[in-house]
């Protein structure tokens, strides 16, 4: 077990190596600080060395999922317009050589603990193996979906057949031909798991609690969508907009499922929530693939898991070899809830947020000195396309860093005043819009008993970006302590 005294090996530790935590790396090294990733799983790529489920896939056109540095760009083909999850793994590897990443990453690796150290201004990192890491800064680069989350079914452990999240589709993954296939639930995920199993199962039934308001892959080359992308702005604030988008969508997409059932659930005429207040799939052949005289789709509510399937509200009990759960995540906040961070006094995050989520920038923690998170609660995060808006954000942890440096800065962590200032700043903001309507990932909505408030920036990044700079300017919103 390694020791720590006042000197800590590190300047910084980054936990996690997805897109945040390998650029972070990246710029760190390049500004002088000696920089380490500890990562959990068997590979970088973060979600997409998880993911890689059938059908898994980016829903941002490419290049702009990637990195902007041309060393990387340059020098990769993508082969497809929507990358899926295997080429993105090849991708990673190419950043890895590219930016000679593997040196300074510990794979298989999880954090089990961060405790702050008064006395040396230092973090001490545990790993499940025991091992301690010392370091100047802690950096949470850990994305929004590290904690998956599966509810808590009466009668599943009785089931007898294969069950599995997505996020842990095996490296030699099952065969599906021929198996009688349950795929719970309609996210982007459970979409796109869906229009991939049904054409190779011998039967799969969709199990549909909210349906997804899809929109098709090829939409810019169709001048209608064109419309939809115009109204974009207005329709996320005004409800009579959005309701004509919704209109416009369902007449669209109901001509495309000749089950008149199928189609009630999956499309249904009333509005079922507001566009954009459950983040909507990205589709293919989803609807053709309901469609399919080979799959079930039902709305009915998982009462409980038997031996050979699950019995539903209706009475029906349904027979599955494979469960396939696409039931999410405790999203933005679970992951870093659970890792157990601890500020000054022994203070954790979860019990910080307890009574609401509070950050300053959505990156830095009163009682958390030189700790920031990346991609986090109360930034753009997910609202943005994830490694552009990643990028930005990490340039400006860098810039805090190396300032802090420069001007003989040894800790900084934001005011109270700040944190509760910028607390009201995401809420109030959010409230002007549409988005804290629904009930989602977004807002907590999906997790029994998780406190329900909308947890993200919706400013957008340039106007993100510019309140991140001005609170850079003079320190103001930070207590600061000088020294080495
Ligand atoms: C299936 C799926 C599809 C997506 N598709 C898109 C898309 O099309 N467009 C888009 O913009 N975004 C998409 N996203 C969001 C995606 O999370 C971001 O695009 C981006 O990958 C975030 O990168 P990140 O580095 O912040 O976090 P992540 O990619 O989530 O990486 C975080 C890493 O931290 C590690 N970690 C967490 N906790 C610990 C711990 N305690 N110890 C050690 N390591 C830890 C994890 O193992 C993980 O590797 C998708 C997400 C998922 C799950």
């Amino acid at each position: 077990m390694a020791s720590l005294d006042d000197s800590p090996a590190l300047d910084v530790l980054i936990i996690g190596a997805g897109f945040g935590g390998c650029y972070l790396l990246h710029l760190l090294r390049k500004n002088g600080f000696k920089t380490q990733i500890i990562e959990a799983a068997g590979a970088i790529g973060g979600v997409w060395a998880w993911n890689r489920y059938p059908g898994a896939r980016v829903d941002v056109e490419l290049p702009y999922y990637g990195f902007s540095d041309p060393a990387i760009w340059n020098f990769f083909h993508w082969t497809e317009r929507y990358s899926s999850d295997k080429e993105l793994r090849a991708y990673f590897q190419h950043v890895a050589t590219v930016w000679d990443l593997h040196k300074d990453i510990k794979l298989n690796t999880k954090v089990v603990c961060a405790t702050y150290i008064e006395d040396s201004a230092t973090w001490e990192v545990k790993t499940e193996n025991d091992e301690i890491f010392g370091c100047r800064w802690l950096i949470a680069a850990t994305g929004t979906s590290y904690k998956q989350y599966i509810p808590e079914w009466k009668g599943l452990s009785s089931f007898e057949g294969t069950i599995c999240h997505p996020a842990h589709w095996p490296e030699e993954p099952f065969p599906l031909e021929g198996k009688r296939v349950a795929v719970i639930g309609s996210g982007s995920t459970g979409l796109q798991v869906l229009q991939a199993t049904s054409k190779v199962c011998s039967h799969a039934t969709h199990f549909v609690r909210s349906p997804n308001i899809a929109i098709p892959m090829r939409q810019r080359a169709i001048s209608e969508d064109e419309w939809l992308a115009a109204l974009h702005e207005t329709f996320l604030v005004d409800p009579e907009i959005n309701r004509e988008a919704y209109d416009f969508w369902c007449q669209k997409t109901r001509q495309r499922i000749h089950n008149p059932v199928k189609r009630d659930i999956l499309v249904p005429l009333d509005q079922p929530y507001y566009i954009q207040a459950k983040r909507p799939g990205i589709e293919q052949d989803y609807y053709e693939s309901c469609d399919r005289e080979n799959v079930t789709v039902t709305n009915s509510p998982i009462k409980e898991f038997t031996k050979t399937g699950l019995l539903t509200e209706d009475g029906i009990h349904h027979e599955f070899d494979i469960v396939i759960a696409c039931t999410g995540y405790d999203a933005i906040t679970g992951g870093l809830r659970t890792m157990n961070i601890q500020g000054r006094n022994g203070i954790s995050l979860d019990e910080k947020w307890k009574d609401g989520v509070i950050t300053h920038l959505g990156i830095f923690a009163h009682d958390f000195p030189n700790f920031c998170m990346v991609y986090g609660p109360q930034a753009p995060t997910s609202l943005t396309n994830g490694p552009v808006f990643l990028e930005i954000q990490c340039e400006f942890i860098s810039k805090v860093l190396t300032r802090q440096r420069d001007q003989n800065i040894k800790t900084i962590e934001p005011k109270v005043e700040a944190e509760q200032a910028w607390r009201d700043r995401v809420l109030g903001l959010a409230d002007q819009t549409l988005f804290p309507k629904g009930s989602s990932w977004y807002n907590g909505g999906n997790i029994p008993g998780k406190r329900k408030e909308f947890l993200l920036y919706v400013g957008g990044i340039p106007l993100y970006s510019e309140e991140s700079e001005k609170a850079l300017q003079d320190w103001s919103s930070f207590e600061i302590h000088h020294g080495r």
